[in-house]
């Protein structure tokens, strides 16, 4: 399975077809600056290569839902001059869709309800995967029908998806990502069997990205590399769903001044102080730009501008992540 994977995405990133890409925001809070540098880098990969880009609102939390941040994404992204060809679909609208590939998978026999609480999946003793959550011990996997009926009763069940052993031979998932080059992991050491419904019924991003990406015609995902973990299982339940791959890029991450990860909740460089310090959508991408190696220098660049000098080299040879902190509002503006 490896080999094909590999030989799928080379195939995919040189395809004939215009590609199609897409923004996937979560509407948690306001953009940010690494967010707006990933809306920005996916966008003129498709639109240098004549492709088309489809807006999905990331709203599976119900938290997400009701909020002012759809709207201000959406007003963000017209601000920046990243147009869209189709959406915004929300991913609320959709729960008939991933509802269809847990009954797939669920009759695949490959489904079982996991009873374990938070307290005991972030467990201390626990290993982490490197993106944070803990990898499952198995806990659940072979629980009689009788010890699922009687944990029932006590409370809601997630559900987890079987990964292969480490020596199956569908155990190792290998892709070439275009910006970080060929990536393999072993599911069953790097992540184990993993949520695709939480206890609280809410679908897990895992199951939705991948339903939606195909259902959407997406064939390019372009993302922050804080998702470049996630692709093994993307792929293995594209493998599972009978969806094709995408070709993947993961784009560096803009840290903070203190190196950490710029985070919606606290309001890092986030659009209100972006659009207040630069004024304009030129001035805001052509200093980013040239700060990322994306432009030669910082003047000012509108979005189609940089899509004449966009390539994927220039993304690959500044992949180190990004430090930056955005320049004090210029006098005179
Ligand atoms: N919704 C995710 C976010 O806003 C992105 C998911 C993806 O691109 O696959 O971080």
């Amino acid at each position: 399975m490896s080999e094909q994977h590999i030989e799928a995405n080379v195939a995919d990133s040189k395809g004939a077809h215009a590609p199609v890409g897409r923004f996937a925001p979560s509407p948690s809070g306001r953009m940010h600056l690494g967010n707006v540098f990933a809306s920005l880098v996916a966008w003129l990969s498709v639109r240098s290569a004549s492709g088309k880009i489809v807006l999905r609102i990331e709203d599976l939390d119900p938290r997400t839902q009701h909020g002012p941040w759809t709207e201000l994404l959406i007003d963000d992204l017209r601000w920046l001059g990243l147009e869209w060809d189709e959406g915004p679909v929300r991913q609320s609208d959709r729960m008939e869709l991933y509802h269809a590939a847990i009954e797939n998978l669920r009759e695949q026999g490959l489904l079982y309800p996991c009873f374990c609480t938070r307290a005991e999946l972030h467990a201390a003793s626990a290993p982490h995967a490197s993106d944070g959550t803990p990898i499952y011990a198995g806990t659940c996997r072979g629980l009689s029908a009788q010890e699922v009926a009687e944990r029932s009763r006590r409370r809601p069940a997630a559900l987890r998806l079987r990964v292969p052993a480490e020596n199956d031979r569908d155990g190792t998932i290998s892709f070439v990502d275009r910006v970080f080059g060929l990536r393999s992991e072993v599911l069953e050491r790097e992540c184990g069997d993993f949520l695709v419904r939480r206890s609280d019924g809410i679908y897990a991003y895992q199951l939705a990205v991948v339903v939606d990406d195909s259902e959407m015609g997406v064939t390019e995902v372009v993302r922050g590399c804080d998702l470049l973990d996630s692709v093994p299982r993307q792929m293995y339940l594209q493998d599972l769903l009978s969806l094709p791959h995408p070709s993947y890029a993961h784009v560096p991450l803009l840290v903070a001044a203190d190196g950490r990860r710029l985070s919606k909740r606290d309001r890092d460089l986030d659009m209100e102080g972006l659009m207040d310090r630069f004024g304009s959508p030129e001035r805001l991408l052509g200093w980013l730009a040239g700060m990322t190696g994306l432009a030669p220098d910082t003047s000012p660049r509108s979005a189609s501008q940089l899509a004449e000098i966009f390539s994927w080299d220039l993304v690959r040879a500044h992949r180190e992540n990004h430090c930056l902190d955005a320049p004090e509002p210029q006098a005179g503006r």
